[in-house]
């Protein structure tokens, strides 16, 4: 991948890894405010519904996390932009989309389609 491509990959992973740290702190400092604003034993248990919710939040955003992490580290490697699965180059447009993906549409739409034959089986 050219330079000028390279950077502005790099530039929009950053600001999603920014983002990313972001919202993990400030969940954080809800649900310690939440926390002491309802005494009720009801409201407790609307929260800790509400916790469970914001915890799986919280999971999908660290694994979202990790993946932008993998990916800044293929800028830095060079490898950034190949599928994992045939080191084809992978599309700029489903790079836009997608920058943390580590396969091609190729490979993505191959693998989707044997999981599907496997669900039907
Ligand atoms: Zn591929």
């Amino acid at each position: 991948m050219e330079p000028k491509n390279l950077d502005h990959f790099k530039n929009k992973l950053l600001e999603m890894k920014a983002d990313l740290q972001e919202e993990s702190s400030s969940t954080m400092q809800e649900m310690k405010v939440e926390g002491s604003l309802f005494p009720d034993p009801n409201d407790r248990a609307t929260l800790e519904n509400d916790r469970g919710i914001v915890l799986r939040i919280r999971d999908r955003e660290r694994k979202l996390l990790t993946k932008v992490e993998e990916a800044l580290d293929r800028v830095e490697e060079g490898t950034f932009g190949l599928c994992e699965r045939c080191e084809e180059v992978i599309g700029r447009a489903r790079l836009d989309i997608r920058p943390v993906t580590t396969f091609c549409i190729n490979c993505k739409e191959e693998m989707e389609a044997s999981e599907n034959e496997k669900k039907i089986l």
